[in-house]
């Protein structure tokens, strides 16, 4: 219960600095905190490690599947083919996705019911005000899904990066 209050007053008062233009809270740690336990008892396999495409690199030669996203072949242009290789061998599902519509349409897809997934801080504000999280996880397109979530580390859509030794510790729980 004080968990949850806890998430809930997180949540609204990231809310209400968005809206008066106030530096943000670090609302992404507060929400793995609350799910991390429920996310620890789910299935490797039914949890997917989603990469946002600004990752790869500007001469990713990876093909692109309507069903799957960008299919990597782990060619090392990028720190992508790394986490893929780690997620295979830990038995994750692995996807890159072009965006966040295909994202919510991927999870109900391969029945994904917990994500480690990783965003900018623009993209976070747009999850916090459409998406209802709820004490079942986070609500994507009708499935409740366990998030552990990492901030990218730096971004302006060409050049992004994100700390890659954190997926791999997320991955490892
Ligand atoms: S490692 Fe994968 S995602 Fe990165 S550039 Fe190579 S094929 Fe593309």
């Amino acid at each position: 219960m004080i968990r949850k209050l806890k998430l809930l007053l997180s949540i609204y008062s990231y809310k209400l600095r968005c809206l008066l233009g106030l530096k943000r809270t670090d609302i992404m740690s507060t929400i793995n905190e609350y799910y991390r336990e429920a996310f620890r008892t789910l299935r490797k396999e039914d949890i997917a490690v989603i990469l946002p495409h600004c990752l790869i690199a500007d001469r990713c030669p990876a093909r692109f599947s309507k069903q799957d996203g960008v299919i990597c072949s782990k060619c090392s242009l990028c720190g992508c083919g790394k986490v893929f290789e780690s997620a295979q061998r830990r038995g994750y599902q692995f996807y890159i996705t072009p965006s966040v519509g295909f994202t919510r349409r991927l999870v109900r897809r391969k029945n994904i019911k917990g994500v480690i997934g990783i965003a900018c801080d623009y993209e976070i504000e747009k999850g916090i005000h459409s998406e209802k999280i709820t004490a079942l996880g986070v609500r994507l397109n009708g499935t409740s899904v366990k998030t552990q979530g990492i901030r990218l580390q730096a971004y302006d859509c060409i050049k992004n990066n994100v700390d890659w030794d954190r997926i791999e510790e997320i991955m490892n729980v």
